[in-house]
């Protein structure tokens, strides 16, 4: 999964679109997308992996899955999967979704859930945490949507690492006081690397993840694979505690 970082840091890259006017939109699998010709860009958002362009009835999400990407007047060798034109430039998406939804992304999102929105809720967070997923282990419910969404493996695994929690701890077991700062830990985390994106320097200010020691203590990073998500997380089993 893409952290929602990443579509964020796409997003800010095509503000000076909002309030053009579309001339054409193409997509490879040839669905009919003709109703997005001639009408302007009223808005540009974003919902974890989706990048949301808002029209005055209904709006576009493209979703960026696990390897989405996005490049502004310039293509790739393959055909993109879905092209906004305009009359002097075009935004080509690759390995991406696309769909149309008639109303406004409210009715179909809950932005409080997204960790890279301003009305991101942490209060709501940790009480569903507390409340629904008691018995689960930590390092799963990061990535439970009901709960966060815009949550990737690497923002999953510098939370925990910097709030010093052992992904198989049940969160149950975990102090509050250590919950709200892994919350508040993830959400820096998210902001971060939006810039971290920008400077192309994600690898260099992550601290554990894929890298093979800890920078405080030189012990060897674990790596644990989630079995239902496929996702990776990276553990220093010296700073992190099992709860
Ligand atoms: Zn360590």
């Amino acid at each position: 999964m893409q952290e929602g970082s990443f579509v964020v840091f796409l997003k800010n890259k095509l503000q000076r679109f909002k309030g053009q006017t579309v001339s054409r939109a193409s997509s490879k699998a040839e669905t009919d997308f003709s109703a997005i010709d001639f009408i302007k860009i009223i808005d540009l958002d974003s919902f974890g992996n989706l990048m949301l362009f808002v029209f005055n009835d209904f709006f576009l999400s493209i979703d960026f899955g696990n390897s989405g990407s996005m490049l502004v007047n310039k293509t790739k060798k393959t055909a993109a999967d879905f092209s906004l034109h305009f009359p002097h430039s075009e935004i080509n998406f690759y390995s991406c979704e696309t769909k149309i939804h008639q109303g406004k992304p409210n009715d179909y999102f809950q932005f409080p859930n997204d960790i890279l929105n301003k009305k991101f809720d942490g209060e709501l967070a940790l009480s569903k945490l507390q409340q629904y997923f008691a018995e689960e282990n930590i390092g799963n419910a990061l990535m439970e949507k009901s709960v966060f969404v815009g949550m990737g493996d690497l923002i999953r695994t510098e939370a925990l690492y910097q709030a010093k929690i052992h992904p198989e701890s049940l969160i149950k077991n975990i102090p509050e006081k250590k919950l709200i700062f892994l919350i508040i830990s993830a959400v820096n985390f998210a902001d971060e690397l939006v810039e971290h994106f920008k400077n192309d320097e994600v690898n260099s200010k992550a601290l554990i993840f894929e890298k093979k020691l800890c920078p405080k203590d030189k012990s060897e990073i674990q790596i644990a694979i989630s079995t239902e998500t496929n996702g990776k997380i990276y553990i220093c089993p010296k700073c992190q505690k099992l709860f």
